[in-house]
């Protein structure tokens, strides 16, 4: 009875304040696991953008297993968490791979949870928000925005997430979840966070139809919940990138006419297979400047060496205390797994934030 009435007035207010998103329009399984993966981290606004130039470019999962990974991290720059976009990439590969016997034009995306969830790079949330919003299998999609909600609604001062308490909250969401209509209410309570009951309350309890029954409301809690477990302490790194720079037939230093190296990331870490300058790491301030990974015959070569840039970025659980130096030389370094390329080319390579805000950095020095 209780569950009625709380499912009559989210999805009153549901139909007259929900936005027009075009994942909430489809009841294709790939969009719908496309814009859940995009949109981890990501705000609404900036996503769609992303969304829509992937299912242009990659309009089924067969396109998108049949792109190359490189291809896939390139369309994705920007985004950040790169491991989400191998991840996509991978699952797609398997998703059709496992097409079996199939014949061309069939469903190949699975159909049950447990197949669903047993993909790369997707966990409980993803995979109960794809069964729910494409086959309106009950199963409840809990992202920060439920989490919130329900700690709201039920007055829950558990931290939502540690073992213990995800526990607790499925096993509450559980019991909210209306079983009938498991698309409609996944959809309605997640917008319900991101647009009523929101982070900062400001006055929406005011406003807000689902007052009655909100036990933070009625206990003057609501603006302490949900509770999180402390953070990890956040760890600073030091990064120097060495950006040699040389001019094709001796001619200007300008933008269009210089070489660059760039290397693969081969270590596995949020970084993996995207490219970026030569990087040394050190374990504290930052100093020295030759570039030690060059071999030391190289070194006279440098025409001009000079720091151009430091700055801090900001990762969830890192700081990277980053600074650029412009190596202007004759000649390339001998730099083992790097590449010589064109400046201008480096839009055709995968790079992360970082590094776009050293190549953003090095660009403003040169004349175009
Ligand atoms: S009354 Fe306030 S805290 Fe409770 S559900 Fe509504 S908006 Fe959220």
């Amino acid at each position: 009875m209780l569950n009625t009435l709380l499912y009559s007035h989210l999805y009153r207010w549901y139909e007259s304040n929900r936005r027009i998103l075009p994942w909430r329009e489809t009841e294709d399984p790939y969009r719908i696991w496309l814009s859940e993966v995009i949109l981890q981290q990501t705000r609404v606004a900036q996503g769609l953008d992303y969304y829509l130039r992937f299912v242009s470019r990659w309009p089924t999962v067969e396109d998108l297993a049949s792109a190359d990974e490189a291809e896939v991290l390139r369309e994705w720059q920007g985004l950040g968490y790169y491991s989400r976009a191998r991840n996509l990439h991978k699952a797609a590969r398997m998703i059709v791979e496992s097409k079996g016997g199939l014949k061309a034009g069939q469903t190949v995306f699975p159909t049950s949870f447990e197949a669903i969830r047993a993909l790369p790079g997707i966990g409980d949330y993803t995979a109960g928000a794809i069964a729910s919003f494409a086959y309106d299998m009950p199963y409840p999609a809990v992202d920060g925005n439920v989490y919130r909600v329900v700690a709201r609604l039920l007055d829950i001062d558990e931290p939502f997430d540690t073992t213990a308490g995800k526990k607790l909250f499925r096993k509450h969401i559980e019991q909210l979840l209306d079983r009938e209509h498991p698309r409609l209410f996944n959809s309605a309570i997640m917008e319900f966070g991101a647009l009523q009951c929101t982070p900062v309350l400001g006055d929406n309890c005011l406003s807000c139809p689902l007052q009655a029954q909100c036990l933070a409301y009625a206990h003057g809690t609501a603006e302490l919940l949900p509770v999180r477990k402390p953070r990890p302490k956040v760890r600073d790194r030091w990064f120097t990138y060495h950006i040699y720079l040389t001019t094709m037939d001796n001619g200007q230093w300008t933008m269009d006419n210089v070489c660059t190296l760039i290397r693969r990331r081969e270590e596995k870490d949020i970084w993996y297979h995207l490219y970026e300058f030569p990087c040394e790491e050190s374990n504290s301030s930052l100093t020295g400047e030759a570039g030690p990974t060059a071999k030391r015959s190289n070194s006279k070569a440098i025409l001009q060496a000079q720091p151009v840039y430091a700055f801090t970025h900001i990762l969830s659980h890192q700081r990277i205390h980053a600074r650029a130096i412009i190596h202007k030389v004759q000649k390339m370094p001998d730099i083992p797994g790097t590449i010589s390329i064109r400046w201008e080319e480096l839009n055709d390579y995968a790079l992360s934030r970082l590094t776009l805000r050293v190549v953003d950095t090095v660009r403003s020095t040169l004349p175009r």
